[in-house]
């Protein structure tokens, strides 16, 4: 199969909207990450969305729907505060955990009873979603060895002969993936820390429960490289030039993950600065850690960050990639 990157005008929405009727996968991008889709009331087409990632069948597929009454149709039993959060934060990079309706197949849920909704803020996912008339499973299009794909040509290094269709929609916004809350129990459980943060949820509705530990957070990719992850404090970028020169000394090639603002303090060791704020660290994180992959880098070492807002969805990504091996 030839796989094409697609312009996102209206007519190549269309075609890619009639694909996914079809029990075809179509890539697309949406806020978080680019999203491989498949109609999720077809469970012959979400099958293959686990074949062609490569993905476990014991991991459930998060649901997409273009507009939030069309959220009763995925899901039931949906909760007074889930329904606050949905008013204030979908679109956007939320995800829903919700008593499932009849209609979504065991192959999305992982034969589970709930099933994960969120609506993309993304005006090309929207669009596809709605001419598609259904709901669309939007795990990220890679597959499950590498980083999530924030570029259409990340979804291409992946899946190239495996999906006709990606529409390109330029970088994707946020870059990691969403946050998930468990809304079937009262009070709420954080499962994963994303775009949403977790200050902003308990604005609305009053405290949630983090369970976001190792066990339960689930960024998916787990990087080539070795990730060491640096705790956030005064002597931070000191620590990480000793590590680096040890890890160096023993021939290992290794590369900082730092702030703009602090490439400065690694000298002349090799770095990847990912930006100036937290917002660009979560941004360019995935693309950076393919560059490593790239470039056969043996060891990642990730400047910490403070665990406040967006800091604290990185601080659940990095220290889950890491294996818990924090400096
Ligand atoms: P990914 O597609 O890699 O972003 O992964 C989707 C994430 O959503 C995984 O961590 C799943 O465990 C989680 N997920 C999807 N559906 C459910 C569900 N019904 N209940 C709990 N977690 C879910
Ligand atoms: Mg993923």
């Amino acid at each position: 199969m030839n796989t094409r990157i697609l312009q996102p005008t209206s007519a190549n929405i269309l075609r890619c909207a009639t694909r996914l009727g079809r029990g075809e996968l179509v890539a697309f991008p949406t806020e978080t990450v680019y999203a491989l889709g498949a109609v999720a009331t077809d469970e012959a087409a979400v099958k293959k969305v686990y074949e062609v990632k490569g993905r476990q069948s014991d991991k459930p597929l998060i649901v997409a729907v273009a507009k939030k009454s069309d959220i009763s149709g995925i899901a039931k039993n949906v909760p007074e505060k889930a329904k606050m959060l949905i008013d204030k934060f979908m679109p956007g990079a939320l995800t829903l955990v919700l008593d499932k309706a009849d209609c979504v197949p065991d192959a999305v849920t992982a034969g589970g009873s709930s099933v994960a909704v969120r609506i993309p803020d993304n005006p090309i996912a929207l669009k596809l979603i709605a001419f598609t008339g259904k709901p669309v499973v939007v795990p990220s299009a890679n597959t499950s060895d590498k980083p999530s794909p924030t570029l259409a040509s990340h979804v291409l290094d992946d899946l190239d002969g495996k999906i006709e269709y990606i529409l390109d929609g330029g970088a994707s916004e946020i870059g990691i993936e969403s946050t998930i809350i468990d809304m079937r129990t009262d009070p709420p459980v954080v499962l994963r820390g994303g775009g949403v943060t977790v200050e902003s949820i308990e604005r609305e509705i009053g405290p949630i429960i983090s369970r976001t530990g190792a066990e339960r957070s689930d960024g998916g990719y787990m990087p080539t490289a070795d990730i060491l992850f640096s705790a956030y404090y005064d002597g931070m970028a000191q620590n990480i030039c000793k590590r680096a020169d040890e890890l160096s000394q023993n021939g290992n090639r290794v590369v900082i993950l730092c702030l703009d603002g602090n490439a400065d303090k690694y000298g002349e060791r090799k770095v990847y600065a990912v930006g100036k704020t937290y917002s660009d660290y979560a941004h360019n994180l995935f693309a950076y850690l393919r560059r490593a992959d790239a470039e056969h880098i043996d060891t990642v070492i990730a400047e910490g960050v403070e665990s406040d807002g967006i800091g604290s969805s990185l601080i659940n990504r990095l220290i889950k990639m890491s294996g818990g091996q924090i400096i």
